[in-house]
C-alpha cells in the first residue's frame, strides 16, 4: 500500500509477536537497548573500516569513524548515529523487518514464560537487538544512507505495532541515524549522566569513539593488546560480557600471545551455558579475527575447528594482510599456523582445568561434551588431546562420578592390556549385565558408556596411550582358563548339551560354547570379535530398518544350577519336549535383556507352557517350618 509519501510494509507476523514479548514481558532491564544500538553501530563501522581498507579510493575515507549520541529534550528524542556502511532500501526491509534465526521466537516465548526470565539476557544473542528499542520508544525513525556510490537516503518509521513505512529522504553523509521518540515514562534516558553510566557499563570496549552530546566518552583499549600482567579477572569478565552482550561471567578464559613462528594474540572464553543444549539452534562460530585491531572477520569459520563453535573471543595477528578477502582467509598459511597453535593451547588449557578444578570442568563437560566428542571423531591430528578431555562413568567410580582415561590407565592392574567398556541405557542396567562378572572377578575396570555416541567415539579413537579400547561383551577377550573344578565326565555331558543347543538355535547364533567368563549367570550373548555392540546395532536399525542384526556367540555356564539341570535332562532324554522349550527360552531371555527379541508372541506362549509344567499341585505330605 502506498501512502502519499512512503510505502507501508507489514512486519513478519513473527516480528509482531516478538515485539509483544520484548515490550510486555521478557525484559526488565530496559537500558540494554542502548547497548544493542551501539553494538549495531559498531558493526556497521567495522564493516566500513574494512571497505575503506579494501577500496582505497572511497569518498570520505578520512572521516573519523564514530558513534554520536544526541539528546533532544524538547521533542523527547534520543538519537544514536554512526557513519558506518548504512543501509539501502532493500537492506532496511531485509534487515530490520525480519528475524534472522528461525526458532528464535519459540525460544523467547518459552523463556518469557519461565520464572527465571529476568535473569536471562538473550536479546543480543538472537539478532533481535534493534527491536529492544521499542521497550523505551513509542516511535522509531531510522534515517540511513548506504556507503555505496550513488546511494539514496531512506527514512524508515514505525510505532512498533504491525507495520512500518519507508520513504525517500535527505541525508548528506553515509551511515545510519536512529531516532527514538521515548515513551513518557522512559524520559530518564534523556539524562546525560544516566546515558553515560549505561555506556560505561555495557559498551566500554566498543572499538570506536562514542560522543555523548559532543563529549568523547573514555573507552577501554582492546584488551588483547594489553599485557597480561596489567589485566585482572574482572577485566576479562567485563570484556566477555561486552563481547557476548551478556551479564553472565565466562566459565574460563585463556590469553595467549606469541611472536614466533607467527605473531598473534588471542583472548578466548568458554561460556557457562550452552545454547545448543538449551535446545535452540546450532551455535555460530564465536571467535573474531582481527588484524592490528581492525576486524577482518566476525565469527570466523576458519580460525577454530567447527566443533569448538562455542568458544568466544578474538584473535589478532599483524601477519594477516589487512586487505585479505574473506574467501582467501581459509587458504592463508599463516592463519592456518595460528589456528593450529591456538587450538593446541586451548585443548591443553581445558585439560589443565580438568586436572586443577574438576568441578569447574564438570560444568564445561555438562555443556560441551558433545562438542569434544565431535572433535574426537573429526580432528585426527588432535585426537590424543581430545581423548584426554573425555569423561566416563565406570565400574570403579561412584554412582555420580566420572573418570578420565588417564585415571583409568593409572588404575589398571598388572597384566591388563586393554581398556574395557560396556554400553547400556543406564548404570543399573549395565551393572546387571552378566558380561561384567569376569571383570569383577579379575578386578578389571570397565567404562560404562551411557551415551550412544560414546561407542562411535571409542571406535574411532581405537586406542588411548597405546591401549586398545575393547568391548567387555566381545567374544574374544583374552581370559585365563577357568580352573576345572567339574569332573571330566560332566564336562563331556555339558559339551553334548552345547551341540544340542547349536542344532536347536540354528542360524540364530554364530556359535554356542562353554563359558570361561561366567561365574554366576546361566548364559550370555557375546559379540563376535570386533562386531558392533547391540546398542550400536539398534541405532543402525533405527536408521535403516532393513539392517540385519549380526549373529552372536552364545555361552553357557556349566556351573550354574539351571544349566546343570538341563545337562541332566539332555543326558536322560535328548528328545524330551520340555528340554527344547527350555533351550529356546534360554536364548530368548538373553534377547529380551538386550531388547532384540522379535517374536514376542512365541515367547509368551512358551513361558506359559513352562508355567503350566511348573504348576505342580501342592504336596500335602510336607509341612512348612514349625
Ligand atoms: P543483529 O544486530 O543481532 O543482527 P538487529 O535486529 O539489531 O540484529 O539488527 C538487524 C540488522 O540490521 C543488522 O544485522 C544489520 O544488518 C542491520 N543494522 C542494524 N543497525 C544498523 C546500523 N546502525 N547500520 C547498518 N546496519 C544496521
Amino acid at each position: 500500500m502506498d501512502t502519499e509519501k512512503g510505502q507501508t510494509f507489514e512486519f513478519q507476523s513473527e516480528v509482531k509477536q516478538l515485539l509483544d514479548i520484548l515490550v510486555y514481558s521478557l525484559y526488565k532491564n530496559k537500558e540494554v537497548f542502548l547497548r544493542e544500538l551501539a553494538s549495531n553501530a559498531a558493526d556497521a563501522l567495522n564493516k566500513m573500516q574494512f571497505e575503506i581498507l579494501t577500496e582505497p579510493d572511497l569518498a570520505d575515507k578520512d572521516q573519523e569513524l564514530k558513534i554520536t549520541i544526541a539528546i533532544d529534550k524538547k521533542h523527547g528524542k534520543l538519537v544514536v548515529e554512526d557513519n558506518g556502511i548504512g543501509m539501502s532500501q532493500e537492506e532496511l526491509i531485509g534487515n530490520i523487518g525480519t528475524i534472522a534465526h528461525s526458532g528464535t521466537l519459540d525460544y523467547l516465548k518459552k523463556i518469557s514464560e519461565s520464572p527465571a526470565k529476568s535473569q536471562v539476557d538473550l536479546i543480543g544473542k538472537f539478532g533481535v537487538g534493534f527491536y529492544s528499542s521499542f521497550m523505551v520508544a513509542k516511535e522509531i525513525h531510522i534515517v540511513s544512507k548506504s556507503w555505496q556510490k550513488g546511494s539514496r537516503a531512506w527514512l524508515w518509521k514505525s510505532r512498533g505495532e504491525s507495520s512500518y513505512t519507508i520513504e525517500e529522504t535527505e541525508k548528506a553523509a553515509r551511515g545510519t541515524r536512529i531516532e527514538l521518540f521515548l515513551k513518557k515514562e522512559e524520559k530518564e534516558f534523556l539524562e546525560i549522566q544516566r546515558l553515560k553510566h549505561i555506556i560505561l557499563k555495557h559498551s566500554k570496549f566498543v572499538p570506536f569513539p562514542i560522543y555523548l552530546e559532543g563529549e568523547k566518552i573514555e573507552r577501554k583499549d582492546a584488551i588483547w593488546t594489553q599485557p597480561k600482567s596489567k589485566l585482572n579477572e574482572k577485566d576479562y569478565a567485563d570484556f566477555y560480557k561486552f563481547l557476548e552482550n551478556t551479564q553472565e561471567e565466562p566459565e574460563t578464559y585463556l590469553h595467549l600471545s606469541s611472536d614466533a613462528p607467527v605473531q598473534f594474540t588471542a583472548v578466548l572464553f568458554v561460556p557457562k551455558t550452552s545454547f545448543e543444549l538449551l535446545g535452540l539452534m546450532k551455535s555460530e562460530p564465536g571467535v573474531d579475527l582481527y588484524s592490528k585491531k581492525i576486524l577482518i572477520q566476525k565469527g570466523s569459520k576458519d580460525i577454530m575447528p567447527e566443533y569448538l563453535r562455542f568458544v568466544k573471543g578474538v584473535i589478532d595477528s599483524e601477519e594477516i594482510p589487512l586487505n585479505i578477502s574473506r574467501e582467501t582467509i581459509q587458504s592463508n598459511v599463516r592463519i592456518d599456523k595460528i589456528k593450529k597453535h591456538v587450538l593446541k593451547k586451548l585443548l591443553e588449557h581445558l585439560d589443565g582445568v580438568k586436572t586443577k578444578n574438576r568441578d569447574q570442568y564438570l560444568n564445561i563437560w555438562k555443556n560441551f561434551s558433545k562438542n569434544f566428542k565431535e572433535g574426537a571423531v573429526s580432528d585426527y591430528e588432535n585426537r590424543e588431546k581430545l581423548s584426554q578431555l573425555l569423561l566416563f562413568a565406570s565400574s570403579k567410580t561412584g554412582a555420580d562420578q566420572l573418570t578420565d582415561l588417564k585415571e583409568y590407565v593409572q588404575r589398571m592392574p598388572e597384566g591388563q592390556r586393554e581398556i574395557y567398556f560396556l554400553g547400556g541405557s543406564d548404570r543399573q542396567a549395565i551393572e546387571k549385565n552378566p558380561a561384567l562378572e569376569i571383570f569383577r572377578k579379575k578386578d578389571h575396570e570397565v567404562l560404562y558408556l551411557l551415551d550412544p555416541l560414546d561407542e562411535f567415539v571409542l571406535d574411532h579413537l581405537r586406542e588411548y596411550d597405546k591401549k586398545a579400547f575393547k568391548m567387555a561383551e566381545s567374544a574374544d577377550i583374552p581370559l585365563e582358563e577357568k580352573a576345572d573344578t567339574a569332573d571330566a565326565a560332566y564336562l563331556q555331558d555339558a559339551e553334548n548339551l552345547v551341540v544340542y543347543l547349536k542344532a536347536i538355535y540354528g542360524e540364530q547364533v554364530q556359535e554356542v560354547r562353554i563359558s570361561r567368563r561366567l561365574t554366576d549367570s546361566p548364559c550370555l550373548l557375546l559379540n563376535p570379535a570386533d562386531g558392533p555392540s547391540v546398542q550400536m546395532e539398534k541405532i543402525m536399525k533405527m536408521v535403516n530398518k532393513d539392517y540385519q542384526l549380526g549373529k552372536r556367540v552364545f555361552e553357557i555356564n556349566p556351573e550354574n544350577s539351571l544349566i546343570k539341570k538341563m545337562v541332566a535332562l539332555h543326558k536322560q532324554d535328548p528328545a524330551m519336549p520340555l528340554l527344547k522349550t527350555l533351550a529356546l527360552q534360554l536364548l530368548d531371555n538373553m534377547k529380551l535383556r538386550e531388547g532384540i527379541l522379535s517374536d514376542t508372541e512365541a515367547t509368551i506362549a512358551r513361558i506359559q507352557q513352562i508355567m503350566f509344567e511348573a504348576a505342580v499341585p501342592p504336596r500335602t505330605d510336607m509341612g512348612g517350618p514349625a
